[in-house]
């Protein structure tokens, strides 16, 4: 018999995480909630759409989420809605209106989200349209120390995972003056090159200098690479800031390259930049990013909050990640398993099983049983394939004595108990 097509699909660039899979996605999680607790991170949920200018006015008018990437529309009270293509305009948004920079709250004022970000982009393998971040972001200081330990926490979620081959790149953007200064000095120079720049690159000459930097067309490449160097446009204060970062990363024998060409795509960035990169074989040769993030003073300002504010953070794609954590740490993925199968030998067992079960499961343990009345043998089986420890056969002798032997699926191992004594104290037995 031909499979039947199903009618529908799932919309382009979006992925079913099937049970099975989803076990792995909440060790994850559990990985980073705990991790982040441990840095003194607390979850914020913010919406899922936001009004489109929170995006549109703070995400850079030149990046590519903005010009390219939004899943924007009009709802039917006439309002512009996007749906976030990043975390840190919503997070910041929140935090501006809940007025989170009161003295009543902690300075830095740290939060961590995970959920799903929508960008229209041209889905392949670690790039779809609905995907999900982790992110972080400490709000409300400036501080060397946060932006090291920024960098060490992501570091600490990877290690925590068993990923250690990482490329960790970093950059400073400087502060207002020094990021005007070089503006001015990328300007100059890149103004003669302007005939022969990319028509991206040219608009951007125009709009945000900086992202010419960023250009992927061969030829801007060749002309940015004599371009002047941020580091020659900083000054003092963020040549020190900068300097301090290192320095501190250097004391926890962080292995980072600076890359001074670097800029990241989003426009709201200020001194502290970086990406962590991988070039293991799950990304199929070269590296890709799977967290950046940075400082951003000067964004919470733009939203209507403090101007002298400022904030830093990272995002940090979970499907890349759940990619390189197939590849490097497979042992990391959980199998599903039971505490005890129950297999029943006739129907009188049956029902005696379905009400012990119920015991068990209401004291905490994992339980199954087999819903068909197929063969005792299958349903041996079926203890097998559902990664169950153990497993008892349940007869009307069981029944009338109230003592079972429960047997190791994958050992010779057994053990009799009264009915009466597993349901004292099931983990001695079952654990
Ligand atoms: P890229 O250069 O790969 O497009 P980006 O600079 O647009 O990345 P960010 O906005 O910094 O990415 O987002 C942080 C992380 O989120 C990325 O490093 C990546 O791991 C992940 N990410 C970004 N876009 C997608 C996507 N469309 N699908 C899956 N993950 C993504
Ligand atoms: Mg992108």
């Amino acid at each position: 018999m031909a499979k039947a097509k199903s009618r529908y699909q799932k919309p382009k660039g979006t992925a079913d995480i099937l049970p099975g899979d989803s076990e792995l996605w909440q060790k994850v999680e559990a990985v980073a909630r705990e991790t982040f607790h441990q840095y003194g991170y607390s979850e914020i949920r913010t919406p899922m759409f936001e009004e489109f200018n929170v995006y549109s006015r703070n995400v850079g008018e030149t990046s590519d989420i903005v010009t390219k990437e939004m899943y924007d529309f009009d709802d039917k009270g006439g309002r512009h809605i996007a749906l976030r293509p990043e975390g840190t305009a919503g997070v910041v948004r929140s935090y501006v209106e809940n007025k989170l920079f009161g003295p009543e709250y902690p300075k830095p004022y740290k939060m961590f989200y995970i959920g799903p970000m929508f960008r229209y982009e041209r889905p392949q393998s670690g790039r779809q349209r609905q995907f999900t971040q982790i992110g972080c972001e400490a709000l409300n200081s400036e501080s060397p120390q946060i932006d090291a330990e920024v960098i060490l926490e992501a570091l600490t979620f990877f290690k925590r995972l068993g990923i250690n081959n990482l490329r960790v790149a970093i950059n400073t953007l400087g502060d207002r003056e020094s990021r005007e200064a070089y503006h001015a000095a990328l300007v100059n120079y890149l103004t003669p090159y302007k005939d022969e720049l990319s028509a991206d690159s040219q608009t951007r000459l125009e709009k945000n200098p900086l992202r010419v930097l960023d250009s992927k067309d061969e030829h801007d490449q060749a002309i940015v690479a004599n371009a002047p160097s941020i580091m020659d446009s900083l000054n003092e204060y963020s040549s020190n800031y900068f300097a301090q970062v290192k320095s501190l990363l250097d004391d926890f024998e962080i292995d980072y390259v600076v890359d001074p060409t670097m800029v990241r795509g989003l426009d709201y960035y200020t001194h502290t930049i970086f990406e962590i990169m991988s070039d293991s074989k799950a990304f199929g040769g070269g590296y890709v990013t799977v967290c950046g993030g940075g400082r951003y003073n000067g964004l919470i300002g733009q939203l209507g909050g403090p101007e002298e504010e400022g904030g830093i953070g990272y995002g940090l794609g979970f499907e890349r990640l759940l990619l390189l954590l197939e590849e490097e740490n497979p042992a990391f993925i959980p199998q599903p398993s039971l505490d005890l199968f129950f297999v029943s030998a006739n129907h009188t067992g049956d029902q005696y099983a379905f009400k012990l079960m119920q015991k068990l499961r209401e004291q905490g343990l994992a339980v199954d049983k087999d819903y068909q009345g197929i063969k005792l043998g299958k349903q041996i089986k079926e203890a097998e394939r559902k990664n169950s420890r153990y497993f008892v056969v349940v007869g009307d002798r069981e029944v009338e004595t109230e003592e079972l032997e429960i047997k190791s699926v994958t050992d010779n191992q057994r053990q009799r108990v009264q009915v009466k004594d597993l349901l004292d104290d099931p983990e001695k037995y079952l654990k």
